[in-house]
């Protein structure tokens, strides 16, 4: 990629746009906060936790005038009940970076996280986990800071790294499509949708549970395009930003 203003050759991010934010965050430099994101993505663990998945703690952000409307929604699945969502708004100075979203969101998701009382079997983020160039996204870091080893998914509606190729198509089940996201040889994560829907989802490994059992859970949770909690979340934060600007 090129950058026009600065006349300069960059991958995913140019430094000089990035700069005048470096000191909004805890790194000297872009370099160390690559290092930073190649050095943590080797301690995501996939094995399964060993108790049942059920209660699904989704967070998901928004963004409207550099406010993020960030939302918490619980959904438990084998009752298929969304319950006790709430939102919090806060104030965002960081615009958006490619495959840097973690400096803007890793803090409220993790305060999001706080709030919640009582561990949940699982969290599920609208983010991406290894589904990113350094294997890395902000489901992935969000992953390992939580105090506790809880299963971590993160969900997107793009495939945010379009260096990700998809391969081996083939039908899930009845209803669903599923596919491979491959990234230099590796299976960094997959894609799900439900059949005849000309879109689908990409879904990766967090931390703290595998690939295959992250799309079983997805998978039960898949009735349109997106996963339930997501959906049902989207739209309260789609209210509450009408009724804001609005006001
Ligand atoms: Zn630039």
């Amino acid at each position: 990629m090129k950058c026009k203003k600065h006349n300069l050759s960059y991958k995913y991010v140019c430094p000089e746009c990035f700069q005048p934010y470096l000191k909004e965050t805890a790194f000297s430099s872009l370099e160390e906060i690559r290092e930073y994101q190649r050095l943590s993505s080797k301690r995501i663990k996939t094995t399964n936790p060993k108790s049942k998945i059920n209660l699904i703690a989704c967070l998901k952000i928004k963004y409207y005038n550099n406010v993020a409307y960030a939302g918490t929604i619980f959904y438990d699945i084998k009752n298929q009940k969304a319950k006790n969502f709430k939102i919090r708004k806060y104030k965002q100075t960081i615009p958006y970076f490619p495959t840097l979203l973690f400096l803007r969101d890793l803090e409220i998701y993790l305060n999001l996280a706080e709030q919640i009382k009582f561990n949940p079997d699982c969290y599920l983020l609208n983010a991406s986990g290894q589904l990113h160039p350094f294997l890395f996204g902000v489901a992935s870091d969000f992953g390992l800071k939580l105090k506790e080893e809880i299963p971590v998914i993160g969900v997107t509606k793009k495939n945010l790294y379009k260096s990700g190729k998809l391969i081996n198509l083939k039908e899930l089940n009845e209803f669903k499509i599923v596919g491979d996201i491959e990234f230099k040889n590796h299976l960094v994560g997959k894609y799900l949708s439900i059949k005849n829907l000309e879109k689908g989802i990409y879904i990766s490994v967090g931390n703290n549970i595998s690939l295959n059992l992250a799309i079983k859970i997805i998978s039960n949770l898949l009735k349109y395009k997106i996963p339930e909690p997501i959906r049902l979340l989207n739209i309260e934060l789609n209210k509450t930003i009408k009724n804001e600007i609005e006001r």
